[in-house]
């Protein structure tokens, strides 16, 4: 594993001595230039711990010690032919890479790599332009630099919003092409953003470029000058028109994966919609999370429901309007009666969805009479919309969300407790309160164990839901550090005994989580280490992301 070092770099990549290591940056200089790279030398390094101003370095919600997911030095490619040449060199120096756009990546491990000492390429620093917007296919294509707030600026400034919407997740400063691949989240209709990708350019391995689905075709039509490398070419028309193009579908293996750099990206936007109003029922009881899951998966089926909903447990909202010790004095995990006062002062329930319905106002009326109607089952349930209270942050900030508008209000959950830092345990179900009702209890049963307040949330997909868990800790307290890390392992593998899975993680806990992933004996795992060997068999881009370990690498020694 990765060693201390003094004179170098604070952690050396595995099996380099300094010297080769310094023959590596002197070359890399060559290719980026000097300021394009930074090699880490002092812990000091790592002193940046806010979302606003991210590391692109270690983890900053560390729950294993800061200083072990670490990258060695940051690389800062100015265009794709960068990339290229940087992968060549890292073939020659078998140097473990890790490629980010922004490197947020927040509560998943940040922009640190999984093998200490890696390189850390961050390609959103110089390449972050927002290639086009096309209104009549509506569509965008982008750098792997360009942030939801990029993107949605773009559409102001050039007064394009009365046309096109984008999608967004909770917090806006992370990349389009990093949350994409990482298969992130939003909550209009078009919240899943790996389904509403659509064309991608990717450098493999070796180097090599390659444009998946139509790109995958040269249009003569667009006529460029000769002399043009083949990653400033114009696509073909419909390369972010139709995803699948001829042959096998490329995208899924770059998703998520280690056998590619996402280069260019092309990622539909949202009609807008011509009308839309946001809404928040309030759910009294803890228990009517298993009424309400069971309403919502026939209307979420028949796109009544039309934009990604969530059911979020109280003290999600209330963390967003204060930390613990502004409701208690109290260290332990809140019991039912003070989430019912908290619920009381918040004029919230226990659990409290969000939603929205789209459309002009005749189509916006006959939805939110149907979704009332059925809701209003639910015992004391309430119907508040934005525009008649001032009582509800959460609503007025998830109006903005649900119509593609970035954020950072929601960042504030985090500070549930001092020093807080978060992982989140996302797990994924079926959208029926049986399964809802179980998952809940029994994550909230091992929050209880580990002393960590349940905060969550149900995200309704197509036909699933992810059940986001956001485990809050203080970041320089080791012990609780440790007890975080002990929940979030209790609770794939008791996820794994009832059969759920989880669609994303940190760093720390991708093998565990592949091992889940076991069906006749790991085959799907060895599908993907055939893969892996092939495309890159020095076993440098990235290697053991997501469970996904190279030849080279054994994968029991790099256990966490
Ligand atoms: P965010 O956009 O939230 O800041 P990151 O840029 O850190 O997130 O991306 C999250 C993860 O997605 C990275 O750790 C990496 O594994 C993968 N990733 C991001 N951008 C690319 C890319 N351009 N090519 C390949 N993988 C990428």
């Amino acid at each position: 594993k990765g060693s201390q070092h003094s004179g170098g770099p604070l952690t050396l990549p595995p099996g380099f001595t300094s010297e080769v290591y310094d023959e590596f940056i002197a070359a890399a200089r060559q290719i980026l230039g000097e300021q394009n790279v930074t090699v880490i030398t002092d812990v000091a390094q790592l002193s940046l711990e806010h979302y606003t101003d991210p590391s692109k370095v270690h983890d900053m919600h560390n729950v294993v010690e800061k200083t072990y997911f670490v990258a060695s030095a940051v690389l800062c490619p100015r265009d794709v032919k960068d990339v290229q040449d940087i992968m060549k060199l890292c073939n020659q120096f078998e140097m473990p890479v890790w490629p980010f756009s922004i490197g947020r990546n927040t509560g998943y491990g940040g922009a640190a790599p999984r093998v200490p000492g890696s390189v850390a390429l961050d390609l959103g620093k110089n390449m972050n332009k927002i290639l086009e917007v096309n209104v009549e296919g509506a569509f965008a294509l982008v750098e792997p630099g360009v942030t939801f707030f990029d993107l949605h600026e773009y559409l102001v400034k050039n007064n394009l919003r009365d046309q096109l919407w984008i999608d967004v997740p909770d917090i806006g400063g992370g990349s389009i092409i990093g949350n994409a691949v990482e298969r992130g989240v939003g909550y209009t209709p078009y919240g899943d953003h790996w389904m509403m990708h659509c064309g991608m350019e990717v450098v493999l391995p070796s180097g090599e470029l390659i444009r998946t689905g139509m790109g995958a075709l040269p249009d003569p039509s667009r006529p460029h000058p000769d002399g043009l490398r083949p990653d400033q070419v114009p696509g073909n028309r419909a390369w972010q028109l139709f995803n699948y193009g001829f042959g096998p579908y490329n995208d899924g293996i770059f998703s998520q994966s280690n056998l590619g750099i996402v280069t260019k990206m092309g990622i539909w936007l949202m009609p807008n919609p011509g009308g839309y109003q946001a809404y928040l029922i309030t759910l009294p009881r803890d228990e009517d999370l298993h009424t309400a899951l069971d309403i919502i998966r026939p209307l979420r089926l028949q796109m009544v429901l039309q934009n990604v909903p969530t059911l979020r447990h109280i003290l999600l909202d209330a963390a967003v309007s204060g930390n613990k010790k502004s409701y208690t004095q109290k260290d332990e995990p809140l019991d039912d009666e003070e989430l019912d006062a908290i619920a009381k002062k918040l004029k919230l329930g226990r659990w409290n969805f969000y939603g929205a319905v789209y459309g002009p106002e005749p189509v916006r009326k006959v939805l939110w009479s149907v979704i009332k109607e059925a809701f209003s089952k639910i015992e004391g349930a309430q119907f508040i919309l934005p525009e008649e209270t001032k009582d509800h942050p959460v609503l007025q900030t998830r109006s903005g969300t649900l119509q593609g508008i970035p954020s950072l209000d929601e960042l504030a959950w985090v500070n549930w407790l001092p020093n807080g830092a978060h992982l989140f345990f996302s797990p994924i179900a079926k959208i029926t309160g049986d399964d809802g009702m179980l998952q809940y209890s029994m994550t909230k049963k091992r929050c209880k164990e580990a002393g960590v307040d349940f905060i969550g949330t149900f995200t309704i997909g197509m036909r699933e839901m992810h059940h986001i868990v956001c485990i809050v800790f203080d970041r320089y307290n080791k012990e609780k550090r440790d007890r975080a890390h002990w929940l979030i392992r209790t609770l794939i593998q008791d996820a794994a005994e009832h059969g759920w899975g989880e669609y994303r993680t940190h760093l720390a806990l991708m093998d565990q989580i592949a091992d889940t992933y076991s069906f006749n004996d790991n085959a799907q795992r060895k599908l993907n280490e055939t893969m892996k060997n092939a495309l890159d068999p020095k076993g440098i881009l990235a290697p053991g992301k997501n469970g996904v370990w190279p030849s080279n690498y054994d994968r029991e020694a790099w256990r966490i």
